[in-house]
């Protein structure tokens, strides 16, 4: 059985094909600058050439009509019909407060990422059109809908409540509501499988850290808490994302420059992290490179990005009162061993020491904790695409 996954991004579209069989991706692929000039699509099959299409890509559904051309393209493609793709998962980034699973996608679930259009601007459209693209090319073919927010639905209310007038609350639903959830599910349970966990008295720090980063405090197998908040640009500091930030500091900066608050925002979100407070790039590798070579403000945004972290899990194991594992995962905590060791090192009072050799290692799911440290700490690698794979496929 085979199962596409979609991720529509705001101006991009990520693809994978996969054979649910034995879980091999036959063909991935991205859609860059959509309804920007130069759409590219390049898709890439294993054992054939990539395949690259320059051609204009108006929306997201032109998009998704490239993508499945590509899959049967009898030169590049993996498959001769689409009639071979049994269902379509898709990422979708925000689901409110009314889905805490994956579902099959009806009118109901389409109004739903509807309402939520507010509270991801960028995405949530081109989800939903991704969504009625494949409705339109796979007549009869399921659609899953896979919510980034979902996995944060068991918060406490003491954990996603803002302290602001409960009005908002009550009016726009302004609350925190966490994301990367499927990595942060995927990766916890995984965690407490591969650690020989008990589930049900488990208490797990999971540390996303890619390009955007979260981290999210696992009690007993479900989310507990979880950094990010109403939108993505709450927690730590990220590749261009400030994170946590006094909001009179917006006020402040907009007064100041006379911007208002839509570019105050585009520039926190965008122009902040790692790449505004170093001026040299949003991508760690660049960063740390300018740091070794004495670029002193790449050495601070470094440093500051780690005391966040550092921070974020002193608070977790607090709110937890205690931790068991503490789980590197993303582009950063899967590759950066040097950041896992720092960090690592900032929580030392827990108890924790760390494996050298068993740090130097990529690219596989392992302790890097020695055999008497007090936590285990881990990296185990994220894959979405797999877990919405596996998220549709339980919904057939
Ligand atoms: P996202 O999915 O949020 O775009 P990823 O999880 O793919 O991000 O992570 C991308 C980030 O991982 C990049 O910013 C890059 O700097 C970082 N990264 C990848 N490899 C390394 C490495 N060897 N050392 C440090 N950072 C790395």
């Amino acid at each position: 059985m085979k199962i596409l996954v979609i991720n529509c991004g705001s101006s991009s579209l990520k693809y994978q094909l996969i054979d649910m069989d034995n879980e091999a991706v036959l063909a991935k692929g991205l859609c860059e600058r959509i309804a920007i000039e130069g759409s590219k699509l390049t898709h890439k099959a294993s054992g054939k050439e990539d395949y690259v299409v320059e051609t204009p890509m108006e929306t997201h559904k032109t998009a998704v009509e490239l993508v499945l051309k590509a899959l049967v393209d009898p030169v590049h493609g993996v498959i001769k019909s689409v009639d071979e793709i049994s269902a379509v998962g898709h990422r979708v980034l925000h689901g409110g407060a009314v889905y805490s699973e994956s579902i099959v996608v009806n009118d109901d679930v389409k109004r739903v990422i509807r309402e939520c259009f507010d509270l991801g601007p960028l995405h949530n459209p081109a989800n939903l059109i991704g969504i009625e693209a494949c409705e339109a090319a796979l007549p009869g073919k399921k659609n899953v809908a896979v919510f980034d927010t979902a996995f944060h639905q068991t918060m406490p209310e003491k954990s996603f409540m803002y302290a602001i007038p409960h009005e908002y609350y009550e009016k726009y639903h302004i609350r925190r509501y966490g994301f990367h959830g499927t990595s942060h599910s995927f990766v916890s349970k995984r965690a407490i499988e591969f650690l020989g966990l008990d589930k049900n008295n488990s208490k797990v720090i999971v540390c996303h850290l890619g390009n955007g980063a979260s981290l999210s405090a696992v009690l007993n197998g479900k989310c507990f808490d979880t950094s990010m908040g109403l939108t993505p640009l709450e927690g730590l500091i990220m590749g261009t994302r400030s994170g946590d930030l006094d909001p009179a500091v917006i006020q402040f900066i907009a007064n100041k420059e006379g911007k208002d608050i839509n570019e105050m925002l585009n520039i926190l979100n965008k122009k902040s992290g790692i790449l505004g407070m170093s001026g040299v790039s949003s991508d760690f590798r660049d960063v740390g490179k300018a740091a070794k070579e004495g670029n002193h403000d790449a050495e601070v945004a470094l440093d500051a990005y780690k005391h966040r972290v550092i921070k974020y899990i002193g608070a977790y194991t607090a709110a937890m009162n205690g931790v068991d594992a503490i789980i590197f995962t993303a582009g950063v905590g899967e590759n950066d061993a040097a950041m896992r060791k720092e960090i690592s090192e900032g929580v030392s009072f827990l108890g924790i020491k760390i494996d050298d050799e068993a740090n130097k290692k990529r690219g596989e799911e392992i302790v890097i904790s020695t055999p008497d440290s007090k936590v285990k700490v881990a990296v185990i690698p994220t894959n979405e695409e797999l877990a919405i794979a596996r998220e549709t496929l339980a919904l057939l």
